[in-house]
């Protein structure tokens, strides 16, 4: 039987390339070296150079590599925050991080907005104690995305840090770099491959608020990750596989502004097809749909039909997420899925509609 084809939004289609590199990376002997030996280090600072070329970040940017987007939750916590965060959320993940920051700085405050609307940066009462303002792409629960012209503009609302999580668009959208700090994501979602790796993103800006903060007391703190990550080390022994894997996509895909319309155009036509054929999107307003994630509403018996049809074709759709679990269904638009994967599942969503 054919592996099923997954339309998860993360874990989710991993390039198929990616057999071929697990055995080169097998061959070069990479796996078995110490992470401060020189052949480690050229890997890591490869790695690194190949990122920041094809997702055309900012040459003064830092890139570090942790474990998981959930981990940058927790340096960001407790690295750079001072005493509050001000999290600008309408869904799942950006809920998480917002309690997830308040265990570690009780003071980090929440502003919700809808889920089809562009929060109004002119209502928003950012404190002096609001040292970073967190907000979260593309919410990956939902299926929408800030608008561009969001980013800007609350960059030029405050003087604080930025953070985005950009889990569901770095490496599929072509982010706005100076607009923030801190950009986060991890490899299982737009960079096709398996799960076990975070890419961080951060201004001098950023690094010039963890040196002010010092925050050394643990393991992951930001300053000790930065510090070996400069030298191209790691603070701790890492996923050596993984950040070779993370080298080899990189130097394979495009740049990010050819992958990053592709994908707009692609969303484009997912967005009309389904509208065409009867179904529901989550999100009504299309200035706020993502390019990366599709969100689609129907009742719980349709969505559990739609769901096992699709299984039953060999096609894996993302379950709905949060107050959404059993009333909508997602559909990766990741960059590692192709138009023929994307027939398969059309022919499915037509036939199923008309049945
Ligand atoms: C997937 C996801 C996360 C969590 O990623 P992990 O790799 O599991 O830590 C966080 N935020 C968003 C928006 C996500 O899509």
């Amino acid at each position: 039987m054919n592996p099923v084809i997954s339309f998860y939004p993360g874990p989710s289609k991993v390039y198929p390339q990616a057999e071929n590199y697990l055995h080169d990376a097998y061959k070069s002997g990479v796996l078995s070296v110490n992470h401060r030996s020189d052949v480690f280090m050229e890997m890591l600072e490869s790695t690194i150079v190949s990122l920041k070329e094809t997702l055309s970040v900012p040459v003064d940017y830092e890139v570090y590599l942790v474990c998981s987007a959930t981990e940058c939750w927790e340096i960001i916590a407790q690295s750079l925050v001072g005493t509050s965060s001000l999290h600008i959320y309408n869904g799942a993940f950006g809920a998480k991080w917002l309690e997830y920051t308040q265990k570690i700085k009780p003071g980090a405050e929440g502003w919700e907005f809808g889920i089809n609307e562009v929060p109004d940066v002119s209502g928003l009462q950012i404190d002096l104690g609001h040292d970073v303002i967190c907000v979260t792409h593309s919410e990956t629960s939902n299926g929408t995305m800030l608008p561009v012209s969001f980013l800007s503009a609350l960059r030029g609302h405050t003087q604080q840090l930025i953070a985005v999580d950009a889990t569901s668009s770095m490496a599929g959208v072509a982010l706005p770099w100076m607009d923030a700090d801190v950009w986060y994501a991890s490899v299982q979602k737009c960079f096709g491959l398996p799960a076990g790796l975070g890419v961080m993103v951060v201004s001098p800006a950023a690094v010039a608020r963890a040196e002010h903060i010092g925050d050394r007391n643990f393991y992951n703190s930001f300053l000790f990750v930065r510090e070996n990550f400069i030298k191209f080390q790691t603070p701790y022994t890492p996923n050596t596989l993984g950040i070779y894997l993370l080298g080899r996509v990189m130097q394979q895909v495009p740049g990010i502004d050819e992958t990053a319309v592709e994908l707009h155009n692609r969303a484009r036509e997912w967005y009309t097809f389904l509208t065409d054929h009867g179904y529901e999107l989550l999100i009504s307003n299309e200035a706020v749909r993502s390019d990366t994630v599709i969100a689609v509403q129907a009742d719980r018996e349709t969505i559990t039909k739609i769901k096992a049809g699709a299984k039953q074709a060999g096609l894996q759709l993302g379950n709905g997420y949060g107050k959404w679990k059993d009333t909508s269904f997602r559909i990766a638009n990741f960059p590692a899925i192709t138009m023929t994967d994307i027939s398969l599942l059309r022919n499915f969503l037509f036939s199923i509609s008309h049945s």
